[in-house]
Parts: C-alpha cells; structure tokens; sequence
C-alpha cells in the first residue's frame, strides 16, 4: 500500500487518520501541539517534527486545517510541506478555504513536480469518524480517480467538481446551506416555543416532512437536551461565513440571507460561544427572543 502522511489532527483529522490507519496504509502524522499524535503513534503510526519532514517519504499526503492563515504556516511556511516534497508525489488538502488559495497551492505544487488536490469534505466529527464523509475535490480528474483507493477509505461518496479551486469553492456553497438550516432552525424552533408548542412535538413533525432535514434531526435533538457539545466549533462556522463572504463579493453574487446569518453567528462568538458547536449560533437568536428551546 501507497505510503501516506497526515497533517492536522483537529476533530476532523483524528477520524480519517484512524480510518486510514485501520484500513492498513503505512502513515506518518504530524500536528501542531503534537501531543495528538500520541494516540495514533500507538497504533502504529509514524510521528514527525515539522511538516516538510512529513511528506518527505509519502507518495500521497493529506492535510486538514483550521483555516487559511494555517494552510499558509503549513504549506508555504518555514520547514513547511513545500520544503519536503519532491516530484511524482500527490498532495490532497481537506481544509475549507478560499479557493483562490487552493490555485495558488496547485501553482507552487506544480513547480515542484506534485499534484494537487482541493479536497475538502461535508460530513461532522460522526462521519469523519465512521468514513461516512462526502468529499468534493478540484484538479485533474486522472488524479482524483488514482486516489480513490485513498478517498473511498474516508468517504461515503466522492465528486469531481472540474479544475482547481473547484472542491473548495463547491464547500463554500454548500456550508452556505448548512448555516442557513442551523439559523432557520433556530428561528422556527423559537418561534414554536413562544406559540407554546412542545419543540419535540414539532422535531416529530419536522421529521416527516418534504422539507425535512438530517440537520433538523439531530442539531434539532441536540438542541432541546441543551447539548452543544462540539462537533464543528462555532468559530469555525464563523470563518466559513466570512469565506463565503468574500467568495460571493469576488463574483459579485448576491447573499443577502448570509449577511444576516453572519452576524448572529458573529454575535455567538461574541458571546463567547465560539468553542461551542456550530449550533450555538440559536443562542443568540434565544438571547434576542428572552426564551430557550428546551425539552
Ligand atoms: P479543529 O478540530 O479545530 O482542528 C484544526 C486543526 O488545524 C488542528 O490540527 C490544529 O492544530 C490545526 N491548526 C490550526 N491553526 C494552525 C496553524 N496556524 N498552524 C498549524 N496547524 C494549525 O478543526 P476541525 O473541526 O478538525 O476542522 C478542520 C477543517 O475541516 C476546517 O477547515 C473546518 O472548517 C473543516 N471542516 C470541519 C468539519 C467539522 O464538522 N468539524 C466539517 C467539515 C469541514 P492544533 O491541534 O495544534 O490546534
């Protein structure tokens, strides 16, 4: 099997990592606080100090970061992924970002001989760790097919969105849906209760409908027990909403619904909420309503 190296073991990574180790790949890990490493080290993984060091003997790396600004340390920073590949390797990066760095990525990759992947995935903390993820990927096609081995190993499905950029770009349209079904949520859900409906009636109700929704389920589940124990940080959904922001003023492309959504989830984070599931976006709606949705 392909030698393969990891980098990122946040929430996301920590799942994939223990499928690809379980599936036999020979895997070398590295993370920022290396204290994560430590786990997967002792089922057989190799850990490593810097990131160039990584991928140094991989034929195929993966990454799954926070965010840009980690993207930028990582790859193109000192003793960074770009100091340590070599030509003929493939490089897959997970991370939701702006698509405009995932084109500057495939750029620098390309100089070097190495091919490249925008590979980020829908799919939480639950599918990660049950490779139950939905992968969309930008960049040659004849790439995306040799690593399905690769992907299929995480994965519950896999899509070939077009060229580079194309993955990161169909994440940030789908994370627009996300965050506007947790907010939609939160408001009918507040609503409910000040009409005096019992919310798991209305879940019940919500569950059989031809507007029904996974993320109604179980956010909606998790919701009335009061459980923002956290799968997707707020403060990362936050960064998203910015993403999109940003994406949609490049290409002009109205979001009016998004502007609004960035801003309860902004005052969230301001609460300090941010460490939180995504879902705590809803307590600031609540804060502005003076009810909470409770079972
Ligand atoms: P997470 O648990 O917060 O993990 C973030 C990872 O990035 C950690 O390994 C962290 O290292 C690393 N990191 C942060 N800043 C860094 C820096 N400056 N330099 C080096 N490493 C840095 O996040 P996650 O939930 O796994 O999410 C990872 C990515 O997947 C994000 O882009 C997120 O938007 C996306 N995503 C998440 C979900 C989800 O449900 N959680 C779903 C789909 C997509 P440390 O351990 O040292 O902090």
């Amino acid at each position: 099997m392909e030698r393969i190296a990891f980098l990122g073991l946040g929430i996301m990574g920590q799942g994939m990592v223990s499928n690809l180790l379980k599936a036999g790949y020979p895997l070398t890990v590295w993370n920022r606080s290396a204290k994560k490493c430590a786990p997967f080290v002792k089922q057989g993984a190799t850990k490593t100090r810097t990131p160039a060091e990584a991928v140094q003997e991989a034929e195929v790396f993966l990454y799954c970061l926070a965010d840009d600004a980690a993207v930028e340390q990582v790859v193109f920073g000192p003793h960074g992924i770009l100091e340590g590949v070599h030509a003929g390797q493939i490089a897959i990066n997970m991370t939701t970002q702006m698509p405009a760095l995932s084109l500057r990525e495939a750029a620098a990759y390309k100089a070097r001989g190495v091919h490249f992947l925008d590979a980020p995935v829908f799919g939480s903390k639950n599918e990660a760790a049950q490779a139950g993820l939905w992968i969309v990927a930008g960049g040659e096609r004849k790439i995306f097919d040799r690593v399905q081995p690769i992907l299929k190993t995480l994965s519950a499905s896999t899509h070939h969105m077009g060229g580079h950029g194309k993955g990161a770009s169909m994440k940030l349209v789908g994370n627009l849906i996300v965050a506007s079904q947790l907010h939609a949520l939160g408001e009918a859900m507040i609503l409910a209760v000040k009409a005096g409906l019992n919310p798991r009636d209305v879940l019940g109700v919500l569950h059989v409908t031809d507007f029904k929704s996974p993320i109604f389920d179980g956010v909606g589940a998790a919701l009335i027990e009061r459980n923002f124990d956290t799968h997707f940080a707020l403060k990362l959904m936050l960064k998203d909403a910015n993403l999109i922001a940003r994406f949609a003023e490049q290409l002009n492309s109205p979001t009016p619904a998004s502007a609004v959504i960035r801003e309860t989830i902004k005052a969230a984070v301001n609460h300090g909420w941010g460490a939180e599931n995504a879902s705590a976006l809803i307590k600031a709606l609540e804060a502005q309503a003076g009810v909470e949705v409770k079972a």
